[in-house]
């Protein structure tokens, strides 16, 4: 097959080559066919994408989007792929991964930080916290990057990032670059409704200056708490739900619903926190959803709960 053709299937079945809409492009040589996802997301499951792109600069993102809006080819963002979950059958449309270093730029200038999109939060927190700055070390141990914590409003019981973000530039669905300012949210509103369907670039954060030494500290105490409260590292696994309520959450209703340790397949409710779902080698995305599935009935049936879902299903 020649880089210009794609393959056509129906229900995951390769039916005939098509011709490819990114190939008379500046964009040719950054666009893979029938690209697998499973490496890149943290649960490892589900089929490939129809195309796959990492634009190397903003030229090239904008770029991808001005063609595929032009064939009618949906696309979204793929960051560090810790809170997606790819079906079997795979997306169909363009998956932007965005982690060039183009998208990592983190400057650090008083209380102020300037961080792309494509930073891993944990780099953030470290560097932020060794200059001295805090604000950002009680979500320690929350994995991915940036743009992700964002769009998926990445929260701790404690903390949001919501609140310190000052300014947030994006590309939007019409590929122009615009730069929002705090004031510009309505009230009631959040950054991650803000940047529905566009492309998160960079952020401008205000964090508090204080000690070192007290910030690091506090980093490490939080991270303590966490890996404990969590599936081991070693584990592929995904948070599940949102919490109902700060003091009513996903994890108590799971666990009082009797459902930890229960496995369907090769996903199991995790024992060291029952807002996780943990995948062995074997798994596959329909046993994860068939879990999602049955603790979600079962909350329902004992406590009038509907949990909502954290992790996204591609
Ligand atoms: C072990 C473990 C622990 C976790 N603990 C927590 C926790 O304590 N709190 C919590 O809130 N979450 C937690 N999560 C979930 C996950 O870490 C967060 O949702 C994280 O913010 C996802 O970031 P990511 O870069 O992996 O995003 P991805 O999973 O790649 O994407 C998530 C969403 O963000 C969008 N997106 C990503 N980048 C951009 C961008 N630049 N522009 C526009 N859209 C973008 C994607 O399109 C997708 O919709 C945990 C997950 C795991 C596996």
């Amino acid at each position: 097959m020649s880089v210009t053709e794609v393959p056509l299937r129906v229900h995951g079945e390769f039916v005939a080559t098509m011709s490819h809409p990114f190939a008379d492009s500046k964009v040719n040589d950054i666009v893979t066919c029938d690209a697998p996802l499973a490496p890149l997301t943290w649960l490892s499951l589900g089929g490939p994408a129809q195309y796959l792109a990492r634009p190397r600069h903003v030229d090239d993102l904008s770029e991808l989007i001005r063609i595929a809006n032009a064939n009618a080819i949906p696309w979204r963002v793929l960051a560090g792929g810790f809170n997606v979950l790819v079906r079997d059958q795979g997306v169909n449309g363009l998956v932007i991964h965005l982690v060039s270093p183009a998208f990592s730029d983190l400057e650090i200038q008083d209380k102020s930080v300037h961080v792309g999109s494509a930073v891993p939060l944990t780099a953030l927190i470290s560097q932020t916290a060794r200059a001295g700055l805090s604000g950002l070390e009680q979500l320690t141990g929350v994995p991915g990057t940036v743009g992700g914590a964002v769009k998926s409003s990445a929260a701790t019981r404690v903390v949001t990032l919501e609140p310190l973000i000052r300014r947030l530039t994006l590309m939007d669905a019409d590929t122009d670059v615009v730069t929002m300012e705090r004031q510009d949210l309505a009230p009631g509103q959040s950054w991650a409704d803000l940047v529905e369907g566009d492309v998160i670039l960079d952020l401008d954060l205000e964090l508090t200056p204080d000690n070192p030494e007290s910030v690091v500290k506090r980093m490490r105490n939080v991270w303590i708490l966490k890996k404990e409260h969590q599936p081991y590292g070693h584990q592929a696994s995904a948070c599940i739900f949102r919490d109902p309520k700060p003091d009513r959450t996903a994890e108590s209703l799971i666990e009082q619903a009797g459902l930890k340790g229960s496995r369907i397949g090769g996903a199991e409710v995790s024992v060291r926190n029952a807002n996780y779902i943990v995948v062995e080698p074997n798994c596959q995305p329909g046993d994860v959803l068939r879990l999602i599935d049955l603790i979600r009935g079962e909350v329902e049936r004992q406590f009038r709960v509907e949990l909502a879902l954290r992790l996204e299903v591609w």
